[in-house]
């Protein structure tokens, strides 16, 4: 059968792209190709950056109470077609619908944030920095911004950055993941009917070659990324080498603490949600469980058996709990890590490979390793799949021990009934995301969202106030008259 090659839109208009070369994209549940991404070239990227910055000069002094209005309009549409866009998450990425229309909303309430541009833009200022003297801070918008981004939130991560983005004044290109272009190509569909003037928002489709040209190019001002912890440090060295502002968002290992007094009745389908919830394919998945002291056997053995009984199929179906990793290549890489943990030692108290699984599609069968240690593999890699580690502590001490002696730090939880026990965590922690009695520790679109050491590279986080810090430059005037 015939599949679509997907376009670009440049300027407000449709416009292929500028190489034949294409991907495939895969509905991962049926394992069948839906559609083909263009791999773009740096030529389409500079088209793109030309529209944007003829775009620039009108829309950056459009009011903001009136590109607050196009916001308005945006989530409208967004709302309208709702049920429509998260289908489309399911089929090309493959988390279940209820996941995805979790992740529409979470879109679209960034959308939300960024109505709310005319009072989050504001300034500050200061009468009589000395006498007769005033003195007030503006915020304007760059120029050109563009973000990259992940395969495993097609509708949702974009929308960290271009409702914030265009709303600041700037104009904005974004470069969705290959792997599920369809999702922003339909948003972008809807965009064209906000009557946003051409050129404001532009999308170009493609791999690597794009997000390079997008680092190197200098017309354009600011770069947002989001990803694997080695491209997000390349992304973050080659766009702020041309001087640009940038906010690179990398991988996790995510640890998750049990006190030996956690409520494991409210617990335990929270801590699994948390590791299999969008088969693992999230930066915010729970990786390393870590129970301490007496509290080991009864939460792994608690863990396994839902574990064992979640629903795995495709996440259109009512009922499904989990759904199949994004492609071929990821599930062989995912099951890998199965064969890597039993390789160094770790014992496979759940083996997802045993699961009886549908025939077509990239499915993964839940898994849980106990007694493993921080320096295997498995303890210490992003497997980005429906695996549980069990790494059993003596006491909240040792839990910091491996939690701090890791690279990454974007998200850690507690489960716990002491008050005390929560608070001096949330203190101590070094990831930036922290749950007391929460799996997936996902801020809302009104507070910043990213990690720290190499799960995040530059300073200003993604959405809430640091959205409006990151895309405006603060000018401040300073009057005697
Ligand atoms: P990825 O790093 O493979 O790709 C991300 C983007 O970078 C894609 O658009 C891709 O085309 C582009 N890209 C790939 N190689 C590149 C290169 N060498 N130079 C420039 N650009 C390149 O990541 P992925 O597999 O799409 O997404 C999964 C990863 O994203 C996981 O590691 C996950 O933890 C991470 N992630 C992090 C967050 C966060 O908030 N920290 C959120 C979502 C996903």
């Amino acid at each position: 059968m015939a599949v679509d090659v997907l376009h670009n839109f440049i300027a407000g208009r449709r416009t292929p792209a500028g190489s034949a070369a294409t991907l495939d994209v895969h509905d991962p549940a049926r394992g069948v190709v839906i559609a083909k991404t263009p791999l773009s070239t740096r030529a389409d990227v500079d088209a793109a950056v030309i529209a944007a910055s003829r775009a620039f000069p009108e829309w950056s002094e459009t009011p903001p109470v009136v590109r607050a209005r196009a916001m308005f309009a945006f989530k409208a549409k967004l709302e309208a077609h709702f049920e429509e866009l998260a289908r489309l998450v399911t089929t090309e990425h493959g988390k279940t619908l209820d996941e995805s229309r979790g992740s529409v909303r979470r879109a679209i309430e960034c959308v939300e944030v960024a109505c709310g541009a005319p009072s989050l833009l504001m300034g500050y200022g200061l009468e009589n920095v000395a006498s007769g003297i005033d003195c007030i801070v503006m915020r304007q918008p760059l120029g050109v911004c563009a973000a990259i981004a992940p395969f495993n939130f097609p509708a949702m991560v974009p929308m960290w950055f271009l409702p914030f983005a265009v709303v600041c004044g700037n104009t904005f290109i974004l470069k969705p993941s290959e792997q599920v272009p369809l999702t922003q190509q339909r948003v972008f569909e809807l965009l064209a009917e906000c009557d946003l003037p051409p050129g404001v928002v532009n999308l170009v489709h493609g791999g690597r070659e794009v997000a390079e040209a997008i680092c190197d190019h200098p017309g354009i001002k600011a770069v947002s990324f989001v990803g694997s912890t080695p491209v997000a440090r390349a992304v973050y060295q080659r766009a702020t080498a041309t001087g640009k502002r940038v906010q690179a968002l990398g991988g996790a290992k995510n640890f998750i603490i049990v006190m030996p007094d956690a409520d494991l009745d409210r617990a335990i389908p929270t801590i699994a949600e948390s590791f299999y919830g969008c088969a693992g394919e999230r930066c915010l998945a729970g990786s390393v469980l870590l129970p301490i002291g007496q509290a080991h056997a009864e939460v792994r053995d608690r863990l396994v058996e839902t574990a064992r009984t979640m629903v795995v199929g495709n996440g259109l179906e009512p009922g499904t709990q989990m759904g199949p990793v994004i492609s071929a290549q990821h599930r062989d890489r995912v099951t890998g890590y199965v064969e890597q943990g039993v390789a160094e030692g770790a014992r496979l108290v759940l083996d997802g490979r045993r699961r009886k699984l549908p025939a077509d599609g990239f499915f993964v069968g839940p898994s849980v390793f106990d007694a493993v240690s921080p320096s295997m593999r498995i303890g210490r890699e992003e497997i980005f799949g429906p695996i549980a580690t069990v790494c059993p502590v003596k006491d909240l001490d040792e839990a910091f021990r491996i939690m701090d002696g890791h690279a990454n730090a974007n998200a850690t939880s507690i489960f716990t009934t002491s008050g005390k026990a929560a608070r001096d965590f949330a203190h101590r922690a070094t990831a930036s995301m922290v749950g007391v009695n929460i799996g997936v520790a996902a801020p809302m679109a009104y507070f910043p969202f990213g990690g720290a050491r190499d799960s995040f590279f530059g300073d200003l986080k993604v959405h809430g106030r640091d959205a409006f810090e990151f895309y405006t430059d603060k000018k401040v005037t300073i009057t005697r008259w």
